[in-house]
């Protein structure tokens, strides 16, 4: 019998046999759906390993390593509820009334990623970027909301391991990873945090009369919420110790909030401009999530004239003030940035909501709800103008920063790390993905598997066709396929035909997928902190 995968390909229109046959001098193609994976560990997602990249982004790093002298620099800068779409270099823009030129000048001297995978809602995508593991590994599968328990606990993230290499790490802006003494930043791997401890709306949506009359204009419900035990400040904290709070967030200081909040980023990396150590600096914008009241400087200032576009417009000067600081400071040139957003568009409060092309919204599994932006920017080690549609999932950010780093070697061994090292797919031009699946999840219930250009979809929120419109992920029903269903995201980015039954050829290598996924949660179960009912 011919061994598996012992066919020909038609690439590029040239015939190739595949696997490559070392004596006919062929090079084999590469293909995510035919070729095999690498067993890395056996608590590692399994991954392609493409060795002229690595070669190519080894030479890269040594190169980097010669002309700086240490590792890296790392800003992340993370928004909130921003859609795929909403950046003008994803078509969005000036095109949907929010011009965006500081992230989209980035965006074309850096890597463009159109496949970059969040999960659906904030805390469990959060959770899984600064973990490398899925949301049931570390168990925070929806938002814990006014002060309930639960949160990082005794995660690993991705700040611990930097620091104890020596790394300065600073976290500013949006938390929401727990708000237990245990889960906060300061305890979590980071050095100082500043910024608020749970989610935009919690703060504010009880103050507005707008949304809440019934609370605003009683005393009784005013004062009993008062007495909720969530804190209502904004907070600074240094390693290991009590959260001090800065100021109740009112309506008035939430307006202000980005903008103190890139001044205090602004400082940091000033401070961090003659150090030794390399730094750390994990950015979280309050903006976009609902509601938006965006800073008197950019109220009316958006062709959209409508609180979530001027939100954007301030989103995008703050990115521009940061790489104002990085270029003044002359630590540009050694700072890998990461931008990109927590899930996609909140639809349930439209028109204060994001833009996407794709089906559906935050909180479900559809593309709209978690696939997001992903721009990469490291002036000569990431080659500028590239767009690259390979799969990137938040949980790569761990393992690829770390090798980025030079701490490859620090990938936590004792647990599942659902990460895969994505470096030299973002240090090679034109480079290929090094994942394989991207596995949709909502909470505990396993919703589909994209390989390639296609997504076989075992379970999803809701099937209404009115969906396909956004009115949102959150408020949909959840319900499974009782045969699955098939989408080429190519032919069809929307997810409106399934097409399982004229590609029955793949339904097998596309269970084996899923069922490899599923298998190794036994020897590594899964862990519920904060549970979603599906
Ligand atoms: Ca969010």
């Amino acid at each position: 019998m011919a061994p598996i995968g012992a066919f020909s390909v038609h690439r590029t229109g040239v015939w190739i046999r595949w696997p490559a046959d070392a004596s006919l001098g062929v090079a084999m193609a590469h293909d995510p759906i035919a070729s095999p994976t690498t067993t890395i560990a056996d608590n590692r997602e399994p991954q392609f390993v493409h060795d002229e990249q690595v070669a190519e982004a080894a030479r890269r790093l040594e190169s980097q390593r010669a002309r700086h002298g240490r590792p890296p620099n790392i800003l992340v800068y993370l928004t909130d509820d921003v859609g795929w779409g909403d950046f003008g270099c994803y078509g969005g823009g000036v095109a949907v009334g929010c011009p965006t030129p500081n992230i989209d000048r980035l965006a074309h001297a850096g890597l463009m990623l159109t496949s970059c995978y969040s999960e659906p809602t904030c805390t469990p995508s959060r959770a899984s970027l600064l973990t490398g593991r899925l949301p049931m590994r570390h168990g925070l599968q929806r938002p814990p909301m006014y002060g309930e328990p639960g949160g990082l606990g005794d995660e690993i993230t991705v700040a611990d391991i930097l620091s104890t290499a020596g790394y300065h790490t600073q976290c500013v802006g949006k938390w929401h990873l727990g708000e237990s003494t245990e889960s906060q930043p300061q305890n979590c791997g980071f050095d100082d945090f500043y910024g608020f401890l749970s989610v935009s709306d919690m703060y504010t949506e009880w103050r507005d009369p707008y949304f809440f009359p019934e609370i605003v204009y009683s005393e009784e419900r005013t004062r009993w919420i008062e007495n909720q035990p969530f804190n209502k400040c904004f907070v600074h904290a240094t390693r290991g110790g009590e959260p001090e709070n800065v100021e109740e967030v009112t309506i008035p200081v939430l307006t202000e909030l980005d903008d103190k909040w890139c001044g205090y980023s602004v400082d940091f990396l000033r401070r961090m401009a003659d150090q030794e150590r390399p730094w750390f600096l994990y950015h979280n914008t309050r903006g976009a999530h609902f509601d938006n009241y965006p800073h008197e400087r950019f109220v009316g200032r958006s062709p959209g004239r409508h609180p979530y576009k001027d939100t954007i417009l301030e989103l995008d000067d703050i990115v521009g003030r940061l790489v104002a600081t990085l270029e003044e400071t002359g630590q540009l040139e050694n700072t890998l940035i990461f931008i990109s957003s927590d899930n996609g568009p909140e639809m349930e409060t439209w028109p204060d909501a994001a833009y996407t092309p794709f089906r559906c919204a935050k909180g479900s599994t559809w593309e709209g709800g978690v696939r997001v932006p992903g721009i990469f920017h490291w002036p000569g080690v990431i080659e500028p103008g590239q767009v690259n549609d390979g799969l990137f999932s938040f949980t790569d950010l761990l393992p690829t920063l770390l090798t980025l780093a030079g701490l490859e070697d620090f990938v936590p061994a004792d647990r599942f790390i659902d990460g895969v090292d994505q470096a030299s797919f973002l240090l090679s031009p034109d480079g290929l993905s090094n994942r394989k699946h991207q596995y949709y999840w909502l909470g505990q219930m396993f919703s589909a598997l994209r390989v390639g250009e296609y997504k076989f979809m075992m379970a999803s929120i809701s099937d209404d066709d009115t969906d396909v419109h956004n009115p949102g992920g959150l408020t949909g029903v959840s319900q499974k396929y009782p045969y699955g269903r098939l989408y080429n995201l190519y032919l069809d980015p929307k997810e409106t035909r399934s097409y399982l039954i004229r590609k029955l050829a793949y339904l097998e290598a596309f269970q084996n997928g899923v069922r490899n996924h599923l298998m190794s949660f036994g020897e590594y179960p899964p862990k519920l902190v904060v549970g979603l009912n599906t």
